[in-house]
């Protein structure tokens, strides 16, 4: 289906052209991680801003030479957090890759292409990943960017969430809870742990039929189909007769927040948890020790804080932000599979302090997006010690221990 003309470059509400609104301060270089890695200005905010502006005003001819630039960016937003004229860098970086994809000179690897298809339909999506699945049951992981997990074959989330509502008839707050596509596919045993975490609790969790992708995959790429999707999670979420919806993974979660407007709101499941006397897991001594690492679409999309503190001691585990845990890891939805070895660059900076960690201690990188966690997963390939990756909230979910997986 086609998503109709793309969106204007004035259709954020602001009352500067978002494609003009920068001051060319250059406060967003040193927060940007392709500018950091290439010192080339054409690799940064500032940079593309100019370049996109230059092609709107016709002093450049879009070609091979701007779409560089443009394909270089991670998409990570942390030049939007120390913007001072607030620039909308997302919105307009949206703009450009749709804009690509209509003039047919997009260069989407054949994968990005074929996912961006099949998730606008979550059957399909779920059955062509059940070997993968299965793959990851049996401890046989096909992919650097495949973490260990044990994931239900069969069982849906939504299947889950039934049953142990009905078991343990919990009496709190009554959200929906939005699975995602990849969380379902391939890595639902974190969307199990999450039902687990909420129902204990005391929430009332509903996982709504008929929800789709949250868009955040077409926003990435440029390709169509995110208009659709947002009207179909309107429909279904405000269908649900729900307080708010929560999500587990930061980009799904800033797709979804943009999609409904607040009809109902959407919260990141860990920031939910901070707002519950969330029961806290027993102590866990000596051999591992937590290291958070914040997703970019949390903390520069969302503009969320950070993760809470006491949801973060409620996993009894010892905790402590990763070093540069505000900045990107590389992941960038689907820049690790585009822009290979930018993104390996970008997390071997990030990924060293762990050869530094005590021999005696065992690290857990911990985040709370799916696509980072793949990211933190290939470190294993050039990080020559042990450590582990996991989503916080397996941390306070007991069935998720590192037995179990
Ligand atoms: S989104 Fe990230 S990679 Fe792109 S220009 Fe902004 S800081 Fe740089
Ligand atoms: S910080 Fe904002 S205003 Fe300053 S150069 Fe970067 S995008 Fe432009």
């Amino acid at each position: 289906m086609s998503q109709g003309p793309s969106q204007t470059l004035t259709n954020v509400s602001s009352a500067v052209d978002p494609l003009r609104a920068c001051v060319h301060c250059g406060l967003c270089l040193e927060a940007c991680p392709t500018y950091r890695l290439t010192g080339d200005e054409n690799n940064s905010p500032r940079g593309r801003l100019l370049l996109w502006r230059a092609i709107d005003e016709g002093r450049l001819q879009a070609d091979t030479y701007t779409d560089f630039y443009t394909d270089e960016c991670v998409g990570c937003l942390a030049c939007e957090s120390v913007c001072p004229a607030d620039v909308p860098y997302g919105h307009n970086l949206e703009i450009q890759r749709q804009r690509q994809v209509e003039a047919e000179r997009a260069h989407l690897d054949w994968r990005v292409r074929a996912a961006g298809v099949a998730v606008k339909s979550p059957a399909i999506f779920n059955l062509a990943l059940a070997p993968a699945r299965l793959l990851r049951s049996l401890s046989l992981l096909p992919h650097p960017m495949v973490f260990k997990g044990r994931p239900a074959l069969l069982k849906s989330t939504a299947e889950y969430a039934a049953d142990l509502v009905a078991k343990f008839n919990p009496t709190g707050p009554k959200v929906a809870f939005l699975t995602g596509c990849l969380m379902e596919a391939l890595f639902r045993e974190i969307n199990f742990a999450t039902v687990r975490v909420l129902v204990e609790n005391g929430v009332r969790v509903v996982v709504p039929r008929g929800q789709g992708c949250c868009g955040a995959f077409h926003e990435h790429t440029g390709m169509s189909g995110a208009a659709e999707l947002s009207v179909t999670n309107q429909q279904v979420f405000r269908a649900a007769d729900v307080e708010r919806v929560v999500t587990n993974s930061a980009g799904c979660g800033f797709a979804l927040q943009k999609a409904l407007a607040g009809d109902p709101p959407v919260q990141d499941v860990l920031g939910f948890l901070g707002t519950l006397d969330v029961k806290r897991q027993q102590e866990r001594e000596g051999l591992y020790k937590v290291y958070v690492d914040l997703p970019c679409h949390l903390v520069h999309g969302q503009k969320v804080d950070g993760i809470p503190d006491s949801v973060l001691d409620a996993t009894g585990y010892r905790w402590e932000l990763a070093p540069y845990a505000r900045d990107c890891c590389g992941s960038g939805g689907v820049y690790n599979l585009q822009k290979p070895k930018n993104a390996r660059h970008i997390l071997k900076s990030k990924a060293a302090f762990l050869e530094k960690v005590p021999k005696d201690i065992v690290p857990i990188v911990a985040t709370s997006n799916h696509v980072c966690m793949m990211q933190w997963n290939t470190a294993k390939t050039f990080i020559r010690r042990r450590f582990e990756v996991r989503h916080i909230v397996q941390l306070l979910d007991p069935a998720s221990s590192f037995d179990s997986t």
